[in-house]
């Protein structure tokens, strides 16, 4: 495996008297596709918010290609690299796939490359080419999550974080979202994945690792996470504990 693009050493998060992060080292190696799992309240999302500086950690540090980025403002983070798609996309629903994809191109702008071109070869990495002028409001939630995607590859990381983009979609639109992670990879961007649909997260990962009560308890290649008897137990364990 390459060097690692994202290291964490001994991260934790406390919010007043709960731990929802604790000690947590996680290297994602550049160019892989990773994922991160659990079961609910494990931390995955406040993985993403203290690697994108939503929150700060309370402990430890976070080193992004090769530079200290924990307690770094959020926007200054995007600019370093690290981008982030949301499971609920808010897109300007009066506005076209293709302007909407075009804010991503304009945020993420460092005059390098013009925004048209980025915001055309986002849509094509994310299979939006022949929507781009569908207003956002007339897409369905598969489509929504390739515009969320989009979005978020047109500000142009070399980080590449998605926030469960299978949730609540079919068997077809889950499987084009997986060759859209594949595709992001091909470009040499890094993806670290939270995802609950464990067919894509065995599908699509080169490494994955599990989160429970805010703690690392297993990483590993998929196929020996799936027998993992740690990550059994902890997914069973919530099934057994909640009714519903
Ligand atoms: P996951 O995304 O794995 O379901 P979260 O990271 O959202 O888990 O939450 C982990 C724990 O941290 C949960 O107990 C949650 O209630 C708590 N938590 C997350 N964010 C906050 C916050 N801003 N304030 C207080 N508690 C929080
Ligand atoms: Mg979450």
């Amino acid at each position: 495996m390459s060097a690692p693009i994202l290291s964490t050493r001994g991260l934790t998060k406390r919010f007043r008297g709960l731990t929802a992060m604790s000690d947590v080292d996680i290297d994602v190696p550049a160019g892989s596709i990773c994922s991160l799992i659990g079961p609910n309240g494990a931390g995955k999302s406040t993985f993403f918010n203290l690697v994108t500086g939503y929150v700060a950690p309370s402990a430890g540090s976070i080193v992004f290609a090769g530079r200290r980025i924990d307690g770094m403002p959020t926007d200054t983070i995007n600019r370093l690299g690290i981008g982030r798609a949301f499971q609920i996309s808010k897109p300007f629903p009066g506005l076209s796939v293709r302007d909407n994809v075009r804010v991503g191109a304009l945020f993420g702008a460092d005059g390098d490359r013009d925004p048209d071109a980025v915001t055309e070869d986002a849509m094509t990495l994310a299979g939006l080419a022949g929507h781009r002028d569908a207003a956002a409001s007339s897409l369905t939630v598969g489509f929504l999550r390739r515009l969320e995607l989009a979005r978020a590859i047109a500000t142009r990381p070399r980080l590449l974080l998605a926030d469960e983009p299978c949730a609540g979609l079919n068997p077809s639109e889950t499987a084009e979202i997986v060759d859209i992670l594949r595709r992001v990879r091909a470009r040499g961007l890094t993806v670290l994945l939270v995802e609950h649909d464990m067919r894509a997260v065995m599908e699509v990962s080169d490494h994955v690792f599990v989160l429970e009560a805010g703690r690392k308890i297993a990483e590993g290649p998929p196929q020996r996470i799936a027998r993992d008897p740690a990550v059994i137990a902890a997914y069973l364990g919530t099934d057994a504990e909640d009714p519903g």
